[in-house]
C-alpha cells in the first residue's frame, strides 16, 4: 500500500529515482515480528529497493549469527533455518567456510567456538544505504549526488579516535535512538549548516563480534562508523582510516 508521504518522492538512496513507496532502512527481517514496530521508512525508487534488497537477503541470514544479543538469537530461531533451506548456495557457502576460532569473552579471556565466513563488503554498502535514509529520516535532507558517503568499521579498540573526535562534535545536535528493543541502535551528530554533512555510529545487536582477518583467528567487535560530507572531507577520512599518503 502506497501513502502519499513516500510516493512520487526522490529516491533518498540514488537522488535521480522516483520513489514508489516507502520503504523500511532497516530491514524488518533483522528483527522477530514482536519487535518490528515502527522502524523508520523513507522514499525509494523500485531499483534501489531491489539492489538494497538482495544485500538484506544474505545480511538477513549472516548477520545474526555475530551477536548473542537477545534480538539476534531470536532471529536465528525463528526465521534462518527457513531461508537457508531456500538457498542452498549460501547454505553450502556457509558450512563449507566454518572455521574454529578464538573469542575475546567480555572479561578479556578466550574462548573456542566457530566462525562463520563472512562477506564484510556487503555489510559496508548497506550501511551506506542505511546512512543515506537515516540523514533524510532525521533531518528530511537528501544527501547530494556529489557528497562521500563512507562507512568505516573500525575494530572496537580502534574506533575511539572516531567517537570522541568525530562523534561527539556540536553535542547539542547529536542524537541517540534505539530500535527493535536494541537489535539496531544508531548515534549521530550533523554539521550545524549543512545536515548532509554527519556523523554515524550503527550497531546490530549490541555486539557483532567479526574475525579480524589480521590478527589470528580470533574474534572482535566491529564498530560502523559513518562520515558524509561535500568532497572537502576527503582528508578526514584518510587520517581516520590511517590511509593518508602525507608524511
Ligand atoms: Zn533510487
Amino acid at each position: 500500500m502506497g501513502s502519499k508521504k513516500y510516493k512520487g518522492k526522490p529516491c533518498v538512496y540514488c537522488v535521480d529515482g522516483v520513489s514508489s513507496d516507502g520503504e523500511h532502512i532497516i530491514s524488518r527481517e533483522f528483527f522477530p515480528p514482536t519487535y518490528r514496530g515502527n522502524l523508520p521508512k523513507a522514499p525509494a525508487c523500485r531499483p534501489c529497493n531491489d539492489r538494497k534488497s538482495k544485500l538484506e537477503h544474505y545480511l538477513t541470514t549472516v548477520l545474526p549469527f555475530s551477536s548473542d544479543h537477545e534480538t539476534a538469537l531470536k532471529a536465528q530461531t525463528d526465521k534462518i533455518a527457513q531461508r537457508l533451506y531456500k538457498n542452498i548456495a549460501l547454505k553450502n557457502e556457509l558450512r563449507s567456510g566454518i572455521i574454529p576460532v578464538l573469542m575475546k569473552t567480555k572479561n578479556g579471556s578466550l574462548e573456542d567456538t566457530i566462525s562463520l565466513p563472512f562477506q564484510p563488503e556487503k555489510l559496508t554498502e548497506y550501511c551506506k544505504y542505511i546512512v543515506r535514509g537515516l540523514v533524510w529520516y532525521e533531518w528530511n535532507v537528501i544527501i547530494p549526488k556529489d557528497y562521500i558517503v563512507e562507512v568505516m568499521p573500525f575494530w572496537q579498540h580502534s574506533s575511539g579516535l572516531f567517537r570522541d573526535f568525530v562523534l561527539s562534535l556540536s553535542p547539542d545536535l547529536q542524537r541517540h535512538k534505539i530500535l527493535a528493543k536494541g537489535g539496531f541502535e544508531y548515534t549521530c551528530t550533523r554539521n550545524r549548516d549543512d545536515a548532509a554533512f554527519s556523523a554515524w555510529q550503527l550497531k546490530f545487536y549490541e555486539n557483532m563480534l567479526i574475525a579480524a582477518q589480521l590478527t589470528e583467528d580470533k574474534l572482535e567487535c566491529i564498530e560502523l562508523c559513518a562520515l558524509t560530507g561535500p568532497p572537502t572531507i576527503r582528508p578526514i577520512i584518510e587520517r581516520l582510516t590511517g590511509n593518508s599518503e602525507e608524511t
